[in-house]
């Protein structure tokens, strides 16, 4: 039954979070116990490690030392409080859960004792009608217990229904806290991890790994003529334009304001020129129109640079080499394509 196995499992978690969290003298608070527990369940890589470190280091889990760790990984900006509510549900379930367990495991022990009270009897029982009524008392005791173990099951499954529920509004929350509010696109904080993931299976896979960085040009101009808001309609048709341009395995991120970056795992420089192409030539010939007026407001050009990742490097420095190309396309005149090979002669040339 899968969903007795995860609840085992939770016990389980829940067990060692708290064994571990009383060991190292940290207060049983919900926040404290969401942390731990994801700790002792490993679900992610990251907090883990995190943690490990900690451990490792002998590091004092002071007040605020343990408010750090819970933001650092269950609060993501606005959603802090739904997230820190969603940890304080799952802590109260987990401590229903546990509850439960004891008292089913008491039950069961009292239980067997009745049992063996009744062996006893039978050995030093007479009549057969002493007999009867001691198999009539096993059996009630058995039906009883069976009616308590129903009970306990329900309440587990109500707990376990409540903790995948929770669960999932925890990924939704995580999902929110990684997209880029404007553009509906990853944001910076999910490119950074997902650049260092792609850098690390690269490796592994002995795979090349391409990365773009994309900037839209005299952007400041197309502001300051046409207004904020519609620069903001530019930035997110940038956006889908980026991921209608790009496959499954790439992701394209809004880098920071007005600059984009797509990460191509898998992808030799080659290729990722050409996709740059592919880009530059899509963005310049989508017209902008303005939603409210209808207005034509032409069209918008990006610069793109092109970098291809060293194995063993800094993942930043795959950043740099790209922005540098990206420099030179916007230094060359803009609404053009420079790969850090061109970089790197040029340099050569100088
Ligand atoms: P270049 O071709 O050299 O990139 O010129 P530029 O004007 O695009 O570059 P600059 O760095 O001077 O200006 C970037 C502009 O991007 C400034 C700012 O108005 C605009 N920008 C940045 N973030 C946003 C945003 O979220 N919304 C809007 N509408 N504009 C933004
Ligand atoms: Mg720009
Ligand atoms: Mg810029």
């Amino acid at each position: 039954m899968e969903y007795s196995e995860s609840l085992e499992k939770a016990g389980e978690y829940a067990r060692s979070a708290f064994s571990l969290m009383e060991s190292k003298a940290i207060p049983a608070t919900p926040n404290n116990f969401a942390v731990w527990f994801v700790y002792c369940s490993h679900r992610y890589p990251d907090l883990t490690r995190a943690l490990d470190k900690l451990l490792k280091e002998n590091e004092e889990f002071t007040e605020a030392r343990n408010a750090e760790i819970f933001d650092q990984f269950f609060t993501f900006s606005h959603e802090g409080t739904a997230a820190a509510d969603a940890a304080e549900k799952m802590g109260s379930e987990l401590a229903n859960i546990l509850a439960y367990l004891d008292a089913a495991g008491d039950d069961t022990a009292e239980y067997g004792r009745f049992l063996e009270s009744i062996t006893g009897k039978v050995a030093g029982s007479g009549s057969v009608s002493d007999f009867k009524a001691l198999i009539a008392d096993a059996l009630s005791a058995t039906r009883s217990m069976e009616g308590q173990t129903r009970g306990f099951q329900e309440k587990l499954a109500v707990s376990s229904r409540e903790i995948s529920q929770l669960k999932q509004d925890l990924e939704d929350m995580r999902l929110e806290a990684m997209t880029d509010a404007l553009t509906a696109i990853p944001n910076r904080k999910l490119f950074d991890i997902q650049l260092r993931q792609s850098a690390n299976e690269a490796v592994k896979d002995e795979e090349e790994l391409c990365l773009l960085m994309v900037d839209i040009d005299h952007f400041k101009k197309f502001n300051d003529t046409y207004g904020h808001q519609v620069g903001d309609q530019v930035l997110k048709l940038l956006g889908s334009t980026l991921t209608a341009c790009i496959k499954g395995q790439d992701t394209a991120a809004r880098y920071g304001g007005e600059e984009f970056a797509i990460i191509l795992p898998r992808t030799s420089l080659k290729d990722a020129l050409t996709v740059a192409e592919n880009i530059r030539r899509a963005v310049g010939t989508k017209r902008v129109v303005n939603r409210t007026t209808g207005e034509d407001l032409g069209t918008i050009t990006v610069s793109i640079g092109a970098g291809r990742f060293e194995y063993g490097e800094p993942v930043s420095q795959l950043i740099s080499r790209a922005d540098e190309a990206l420099y030179m396309a916007k230094h060359n005149g803009r609404d053009r394509v420079v790969s850090q090979d061109q970089v790197r002669d040029a340099a050569l040339n100088a």
